[in-house]
C-alpha cells in the first residue's frame, strides 16, 4: 500500500491523504485548506492526482476542513461513493451546502470588483449544483462494521468522540492494519461517546491540533464559565461567543442549560443566532443513537438542546434587532474563527466597548480574525474598517473537542502492545507536532511528520 500525504501535512486544514493499493487508488478526505485566500484557491483548486482516477473517499467526520472540497472533486470527475457514519452525512450536507452558498457569494462579490478593474470573472471553487451532485455520493455505513471500498481493503470506522458522528478509520490490507485518526475527541465531554482506542495497529497517521499542550479540565471550565457570567450580569455585558456551528454550539448549549438549571442564568437570555447551527442541532436531535449515556438520559426527559432562556433566532431582521437591545446577554453566533457569518456584525457592534465580553471557545488558525482577538490584538479589522479591541476577551480551552499532548501520547499508547512500527504525524502546526514528536520518541517510537507530496511504502 502506498499512502501519499497530500492535504494537513506540516497544517491543520485541508485533510487530504491518497492510498494505492494494487494500482487502485482512494482516498482519505478532501477536506479544504483555509487560509489568506490565493494560497487557499492555489492549494484546493489543484490535485496531484486524476480525481476521476480515485474510486472511493473515507471521511472520518463532517467539519469542513475535513469534507470541505469533495464537490471540488467530484467536479472535476471523481465519480465513486464517499463512505462516513449516517450522522456524518446529515451534518456533511448542510456543510457543503453552507460551503457552497458562502463561495457563490464570495464570488460575486470578488467578480464585481474584478470587472470595476477590467479583469475578467473568475470561477468559484464549486458550486452548490457541484454540491448537491457530491450529497448523492455520501453513503453512510455503522461504526464497527467493515467495509471493501476497493477489492482488498478492509475499512472499518470507530467511534473518534471529536463530534456527532465523528470516526477513526482503520485500513487493512494483506495483514496489516493502518490506522487514520481523522480528529480525535477527548474523554468524558458531553453529548458523545468517548473515543475508541483501535488495538492492535501497524501504522498510525495521527492529528496533532493541540499535540503540544494541555487543556483545561472540563469541569474548570464550566466553573469558569459561570464566573464570566456572573461578571457579565454585573456589568451588564453583552457576551459574544463565536462558536462553531458544529458540536460546539450544541455543547454550549447543554452547559448553559445545566447552568439555567442551576439558577445562574436569570434574566440572561441566550441567543443562537447561526441558522447553520440551528440545522445542525436538527441533525443532532435525529442521531440519538451518537449520544453518550447521560444526554441519551435526559433525551427521556425533554429536548437536551433547549431551556426556557434560550432563543435560536430566525431571520436576519432578529439578528440584527440584537444590536438594539442591552445586556446581560449570551450571543453564540458562527464562523467559529470569526471568518464570516453572522458574529461578524456582532463582532462589529461589541468590540469596541469595554463593558461587554467576547469568549473564543476553540481553535483559530493563522491568519484568521479570530486568531487575532485570541492573541489580544489592539485593532482588528472586519470589513475593511478598523476596530480597537476595548470589550474584554477570554479564551476558554477546556471545552475543546479535540486530544491534547496528554491525550494523545495516552491514546498512542493505548494502540500499541509493541506492534506499532511508525507514527505519522499530521493535522497540526508544526510546532505542535514536534512537541508531540519529541514525547512519543520517549517512548522509543519511530515519528515523522511528513511533508506534503511525500509518499511512503506500507
Ligand atoms: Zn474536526
Ligand atoms: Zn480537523
Amino acid at each position: 500500500m502506498d499512502v501519499t500525504f497530500v492535504g494537513a501535512a506540516r497544517t491543520v486544514t485541508g485533510s487530504l491523504h491518497l492510498f494505492e493499493y494494487k494500482k487502485q487508488k482512494f482516498l482519505l478526505e478532501c477536506g479544504i485548506f483555509q487560509g489568506h485566500r490565493e494560497e487557499a484557491e492555489r492549494i484546493n483548486s489543484t490535485f496531484p492526482f486524476k480525481p476521476k482516477d480515485i474510486k472511493a473517499v473515507i471521511l472520518s467526520h463532517a467539519h469542513i476542513d475535513h469534507s470541505g472540497n469533495l464537490p471540488n472533486l467530484a467536479r472535476r470527475g471523481f465519480a465513486g461513493p464517499i463512505y462516513c457514519t449516517s450522522a456524518t452525512k446529515d451534518i456533511a450536507s448542510l456543510l457543503l451546502r453552507d460551503s457552497a452558498k458562502i463561495q457563490e457569494f464570495d464570488f460575486k462579490y470578488l467578480n464585481k470588483k474584478r470587472a470595476e478593474k477590467g479583469l475578467l470573472p473568475k470561477e468559484p471553487l464549486y458550486t452548490m449544483a457541484d454540491a448537491e451532485n457530491t450529497i448523492k455520493q455520501l453513503s453512510a455505513v455503522d461504526y464497527d462494521r467493515t467495509f471493501e471500498p476497493v477489492p482488498g481493503v478492509q475499512v472499518t470506522l470507530y467511534d473518534a468522540g471529536h463530534i456527532l458522528g465523528s470516526s477513526v478509520i482503520l485500513i487493512e490490507a494483506d495483514g496489516k492494519r493502518i490506522f487514520f485518526s481523522g480528529d480525535l475527541g477527548r474523554k468524558g465531554m458531553p453529548i458523545i461517546r468517548d473515543p475508541v482506542a483501535v488495538e492492535p495497529v501497524d501504522y498510525m497517521i495521527l492529528e496533532s491540533t493541540y499535540g503540544g499542550r494541555q487543556h483545561e479540565s472540563f469541569d474548570n471550565m464550566q466553573q469558569e464559565f459561570k464566573t464570566l457570567i456572573e461578571r457579565a450580569k454585573k456589568k451588564k455585558s453583552k457576551m459574544v461567543i463565536p462558536a462553531f456551528a458544529v458540536e460546539r454550539t450544541q455543547l454550549l448549549v447543554t452547559i448553559l442549560k445545566n447552568l439555567y438549571d442551576e439558577g445562574c442564568l436569570k434574566n440572561v437570555p441566550v441567543y443562537v443566532d447561526s441558522p447553520l447551527a440551528s440545522n445542525v442541532t436538527e441533525v443532532f436531535r435525529r442521531h440519538p443513537e451518537c449520544f453518550d449515556a447521560e444526554t441519551t438520559k435526559i433525551l427521556t426527559e425533554g429536548d437536551p438542546f433547549n431551556f426556557p432562556n434560550l432563543h435560536y433566532v430566525a431571520d436576519a431582521e432578529e439578528s440584527k434587532s440584537l444590536n438594539d437591545k442591552s445586556g446581560p446577554m449570551i450571543i453564540m453566533s458562527a464562523s467559529g474563527m470569526c471568518e464570516g457569518g453572522r458574529v461578524t456584525h456582532h463582532l462589529i457592534h461589541t468590540i469596541g466597548d469595554a463593558q461587554n465580553m467576547i469568549v473564543i471557545t476553540g481553535f483559530q488558525a493563522r491568519g484568521t480574525l479570530g486568531r487575532q482577538i485570541l492573541e489580544r490584538a489592539p485593532k482588528v479589522t472586519i470589513f475593511h474598517d478598523e476596530f480597537d479591541v476595548r470589550a474584554k476577551t477570554y479564551f476558554m480551552g477546556g471545552l475543546s473537542a479535540h486530544a491534547d499532548g496528554e491525550d494523545l501520547v495516552e491514546y498512542v499508547k493505548a494502540s500499541g502492545d509493541g506492534r506499532l512500527k511508525k507514527v505519522f504525524l499530521v493535522h497540526g502546526e508544526i510546532e505542535e507536532s514536534q512537541a508531540l514528536q519529541q514525547n512519543l520518541r520517549e517512548l522509543d517510537l519511530h515519528v515523522d511528520i511528513p511533508q506534503s507530496l511525500t509518499t511512503v511504502s506500507i
